[in-house]
């Protein structure tokens, strides 16, 4: 029957085809979300697998964190950049739900999620989210917590102020820019959890220190942190 299926799917493929979300390229049956050129071409970090990896390095000494990880590494011309690209800047929400899913089953079937309680996505810049309609870390949190069946807090972590754009900044500059700019509210649900932060991309780590220790002054908790790719220089 499954063979029938099979060559059903590919006939109606030809009406509707499934694209591939990174080169566009039509997906055939047994792929999902990508190729499997893009799947195996794509630079993955399986930081997930290792304790101490360059990118939980990254934030030793700024702000306790548990585990980090990150799916893709982040650079001029990854495909993971062409996705995120369009989730952030094309309206293309499905995108951060869908890779979520990938990613979240890939951290559930490693056992990354074991001790995980809850999940909260980093905050975006509330006139950005605004004039986005939406926040692509709440995307790509939902898609992890579909594979995880794990909820997601987005109420949990705030932002206090606003924060300029941070993509002409340095390093010491952005920690400057967003230090102070986030704050928790809800303490009596996260107490004694272990919570997963979900960002996009992590580039420098200075907002997600600015979160990781916004979570952390209010006491009991752990906080691992994910991302959909972290830039090349945090994953040598
Ligand atoms: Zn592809």
């Amino acid at each position: 029957m499954s063979g029938i299926k099979d060559i059903a799917d590919d006939f109606l493929s030809l009406f509707l085809p499934r694209l591939c979300l990174a080169c566009r390229a039509r997906l055939v049956t047994g792929e999902e979300v990508l190729c499997t050129e893009c799947l195996v071409s794509m630079a993955r970090t399986d930081f997930h697998l290792r304790r101490d990896n360059s990118l939980e390095q990254a934030f030793w000494g700024r702000c306790m964190v548990e585990r980090a990880a990150a799916f893709s590494v982040y650079n001029r011309g990854s495909r993971i950049r062409h996705l995120i690209q369009a989730l952030k800047y094309d309206g293309r929400k499905d995108i951060g739900k869908i890779m979520g899913e990938l990613y979240g089953s890939i951290l559930v079937r490693s056992g990354f999620m074991d001790t995980i309680d809850l999940i909260v996505p980093v905050p975006l810049d509330l006139m950005r989210q605004k004039k986005r309609g939406y926040n692509q870390s709440e995307c790509i949190a939902a898609g992890i917590a579909s594979a995880s069946c794990l909820h997601v807090r987005n109420d949990i972590l705030y932002r206090t102020g606003r924060s300029g754009s941070q993509t002409k900044r340095g390093r010491y500059e952005r920690w400057e820019n967003v230090e102070g700019l986030f704050a928790v509210r809800s303490y009596d649900v996260i107490s004694g959890k272990h919570l997963l932060l979900v960002d996009d991309v992590i580039t420098t780590g200075s907002t997600i220190e600015a979160c990781v220790n916004a979570l952390a002054a209010t006491g009991d908790v752990r906080v691992s942190v994910v991302a959909l790719a972290a830039a090349q220089k945090l994953t040598l």
